[in-house]
């Protein structure tokens, strides 16, 4: 299994600790332990999502 030190709080993590998160549309790997992010997928698909559209009542 592939484990990161983290450079924030040196922790060892395995990919399962990881949380991940969507940042922009990219995969993100986010230390669980000081939240910084370790790693940030490359988009491979063109996976464009169409802007949502925002309605704001009152
Ligand atoms: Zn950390």
């Amino acid at each position: 299994m592939i484990r990161i030190v983290c450079p924030g709080c040196h922790a060892p993590l395995s990919s399962a600790e990881l949380e991940q998160a969507t940042i922009d549309g990219h995969l993100s790997l986010i230390c669980p332990e000081c939240s910084m992010v370790l790693l940030t997928e490359p988009v491979e698909e063109d996976l464009v999502q169409p802007p949502e559209e925002v309605s704001i009542h009152g």
